[in-house]
């Protein structure tokens, strides 16, 4: 069995008792362990702080860049065995596994190519600033400089290597060093890419940790410039928003929890038209990569009730193009849940929902299915408002559900708003007044709206892929935080201070010439 040792102070180490078991979902056999127990979890915090932080501020944004662009290079070398080690450890089929593993590398390149942008920088400066009094000479600028702690990253399950390398690229451009904690029962993969980056990618001493295995007193240590980056369910997330040494110090925390995200199908969308095609593309899609074990993925479609019917023919047409199976099988096109532990929480969901909505393409199954491999469930819900299941409860699986409604904006508004805030939502229309009013409606509960009409179907990349340009984060239900968004994300990890003083002091020692 592979152990997960955890790279901490520079060196690979393994925590002692029994340890946490990853499996291959598909099969049941145990694959690999992780520990944490006893390991020094303060002392690799102060090594972060003392060691690698000094190090990633002493270099400009270009130089971090670089180093962005080494990791991604790291990664990518070993592309073949992160697929093979993310279908057994994950359950996912080839094409899944390379959504999330040519993500990460991705995600780390569009960082390493803003950087650029940044130039020979290591912190922002507002320039020019603001005059403040009756004098030019007295003068007020803001600076957003990196935080001296350490940037402490938890992920969910889902996303080993993305989630790595999402939040790696935002810290590590900002000037943080970071300590990422993988989901235990998924980390194999992103153990791997981790041995790669530190034998390859040639990364300063101290600015990369990796913790294999629970969380245990990781929390307990951390002070006020330090950073928790969070990605799992909601509850965790209150967890950590309510952990003692989080609230005793002020260390700011940002959330990416779960959401029930939306499609809403506009009523001037005909049967055939470009955009009817796009929305069955996409909502298929939602409900089938990664077995809809997506936190973007589609959970609510609201459909114009007289329309329901037509959808769920068109549905049934276009789930039927990816099925279900073990991932390594020829043909498959949906794979396992990722892990043994989820099996009964998504058995449960599915019959819960069925409790309160018609089962319109596929069937709950009555015990857990062979291997993991749910089918796709599509549900129909006539009155979505009655219906509050609908919209509290995240089946983390392959499942939708088709919710009617009268075919007016307001009214889609008002049922998209019942989810709380969400990552993301998915208008098809071509009609700009319902574009429109939608539009600014929902936006206050999403992170990201994507608007799709019969001009951008051909090249749509879909609600469900988080793109390192636009932000990801909802507000509400999914966590309140943001992620991404160019240099959007790399305040996380800033500072912003107003500094005042004597303009030709401030030219001087800052970062800025007058006039910029
Ligand atoms: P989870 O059970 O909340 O676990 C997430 C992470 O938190 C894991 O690394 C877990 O470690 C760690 N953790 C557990 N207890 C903790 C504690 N007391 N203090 C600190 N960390 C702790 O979530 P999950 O089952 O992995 O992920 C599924 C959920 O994540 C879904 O609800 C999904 O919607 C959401 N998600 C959201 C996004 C987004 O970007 N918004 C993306 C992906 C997934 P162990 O594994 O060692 O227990």
């Amino acid at each position: 069995m592979i152990e997960l040792a955890s790279y901490l102070r520079g060196s690979w180490v393994s925590g002692q008792g029994a340890g946490s078991r990853l499996f291959d979902p598909v099969t049941g056999e145990a694959i690999a362990v992780a520990r944490s127990e006893g390991l020094d979890l303060a002392g690799a915090l102060a090594y972060l702080r003392d060691v690698g932080g000094p190090a990633l501020r002493a270099l400009d944004f270009e130089a971090r860049g670089n180093l962005l662009a080494s990791i991604s290079k790291a990664i990518h070398a070993i592309r073949d065995e992160l697929l093979d080690l993310s279908i057994r450890n994950t359950g996912v089929t080839r094409g899944d596994a390379k959504f999330d593993v040519d993500g990460g590398t991705a995600t780390l390149s569009a960082y390493a190519n803003l950087a650029k942008s940044l130039g020979k920088r290591r912190y922002f400066v507002d320039a020019p600033g603001i005059p403040l009094g009756r004098s030019p000479r007295f003068h007020g600028v803001h600076i957003k400089s990196p935080l001296r702690g350490a940037a402490v990253h938890i992920n969910a399950f889902n996303f080993p290597i993305w989630g790595f390398a999402e939040k790696l690229a935002c810290a590590f451009l900002a000037g943080m060093p970071v300590l990422s904690k993988p989901a235990t029962s998924t980390a194999l993969p992103t153990f791997r890419a981790m041995q790669a980056v530190v034998q390859n990618a040639g990364l300063p001493d101290g600015v990369l940790a990796l913790l294999s295995g629970g969380v245990g007193s990781l929390l307990d240590h951390l002070r006020s410039q330090d950073v928790i980056a969070f990605t799992g369910s909601a509850a965790t997330g209150r967890r950590i928003r309510g952990h003692a040494s989080v609230i005793a110090h002020g260390v700011r925390v940002n959330i990416e929890a779960d959401s029930l995200n939306s499609a809403v199908l506009g009523p001037d969308v005909e049967v055939g038209s470009d955009t009817w095609a796009l929305f069955l593309r996409e909502v298929a899609r939602e409900v089938t990569q990664k077995s809809g074990q997506k936190c973007t993925a589609t959970r609510r479609v609201f459909v114009p009730a007289e329309r329901i019917e037509e959808v769920v023919e068109g549905l049934k047409d276009r789930l039927a193009e990816f099925p279900p199976g073990r991932p390594e099988d020829p043909g498959v096109r949906m794979g396992a849940l990722a892990t043994p532990s989820q099996f009964p929480d998504v058995l449960q969901g599915l019959k819960t929902l069925a409790e309160s909505c018609r089962v319109a393409i596929g069937q709950v199954p009555e015990a857990v299915p062979a291997h993991g491999v749910f089918a796709p469930v599509v549900f129909v819900c006539q009155d979505p408002r009655a219906v509050r299941v609908v919209h509290d409860l995240e089946v983390f699986g392959p499942a939708t559900t088709l919710c009617a409604y009268d075919g007016r904006a307001s009214e889609a508004a008002a049922l998209v708003a019942m989810g709380d805030g969400s990552l993301v939502a998915s208008i098809y229309s071509d009609d700009l007044g319902f574009v429109g009013d939608l539009t600014l409606e929902i936006a206050p509960w999403h992170g990201r709206v994507l608007l799709g009409s019969a001009k951008i179907a051909e090249y749509s990349t879909g609600p469900g892929l988080v793109l390192p340009e636009l932000a990801h984060g909802g507000p509400g239900r999914a966590g309140g935080g943001l992620e991404l968004g160019g240099v959007r994300g790399l305040d996380l990890y800033l500072q912003t201070t107003a500094i005042q003083g004597s303009r030709p002091v401030l030219e001087r020692i800052l970062d800025f010439q007058a006039g910029n």
